[in-house]
């Protein structure tokens, strides 16, 4: 049984004043034994402050990317140990515009979920597919291929600590979500890939999430789909009442 996964994604928005009223505001309407789990990944700049401000409410406060290296000469660069020391569990990799304006290639993606996993943070792997490949049929092998080289190396026991995100690039911010029949068949077609490099047991326990343009409105449907177990979500998670709405999809 694969928990329902509610993941916002701030991106470079909201004041450190901001943040801490969304979490007071979320904490009023979160239910402490809701069944949907939920997490916003923020800027590392008062995640820590999140953090504190959340302590009795169950909504996960994660980071939107890291370093591949612990530490060392990286100027301006966010270290795993540090974002789990002051209270990450979860952070994002490989977001579609990390990829677009940081040139992350999937070796690099691959490395830094090697260090997240090293210091017990769980990644959520974004893979991306544009409206060009979907048209010639090409996503499958681009899917496929994001998937191979940033799961590299990843042992059983690692494979159960991260989750995948399918996130065609055309959905991301415009509005126009995948039809849940798309967006089940990108999460498919990533639990078999699972399923062929690791096995059946991996590939029924990891959770998949869609990402593009999901709303109050549509998270229903996706989430009804067999292979959805989570959405991950911009726009729609930066108001708490909307936040709120997402992860209380089911009422
Ligand atoms: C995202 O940032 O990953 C995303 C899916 O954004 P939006 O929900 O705004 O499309």
């Amino acid at each position: 049984m694969r928990t329902p996964f509610v993941v916002g994604n701030w991106k470079m928005n909201k004041t450190a004043a901001e943040a801490i009223q969304f979490v007071q505001e979320v904490a009023k309407g979160l239910p402490s034994q809701s069944i949907v789990e939920s997490a916003v990944a923020v800027s590392p700049l008062y995640l820590q402050s999140m953090v504190t401000a959340a302590k009795d409410c169950p909504l996960e406060i994660m980071g939107e990317n890291i370093f591949y290296e612990q530490s060392g000469a990286y100027t301006g660069e966010v270290s795993p140990q540090v974002l789990k020391e002051v209270g990450a569990n979860y952070v994002l990799l490989g977001h579609s515009e990390r990829r677009m304006y940081f040139h992350e290639s999937d070796e690099i993606i691959n490395r830094k979920v090697m260090a997240a996993l090293e210091v017990g943070l769980k990644p959520i792997i974004c893979c991306d597919e544009t409206m060009g490949r979907q048209a010639t049929g090409d996503q499958i092998h681009w899917v496929v291929s994001q998937i191979l080289t940033d799961l590299r190396g990843l042992t059983d026991e690692q494979m159960k600590q991260i989750a995948i995100a399918y996130e065609p690039s055309w959905a991301i911010g415009t509005g126009t979500s995948a039809t849940a029949e798309q967006a089940e068949e990108g999460c498919y077609l990533i639990r078999q890939t699972v399923a062929d490099i690791y096995n059946d047991e991996i590939a029924n326990e990891i959770r998949v999430l869609y990402g593009g343009s999901v709303n109050p409105d549509n998270i229903a449907d996706l989430m009804a789909k067999r292979d959805i177990d989570g959405v991950l979500v911009g726009n729609a998670s930066l108001q708490s009442d909307s936040f709120l709405k997402l992860v209380n999809y089911q009422k």
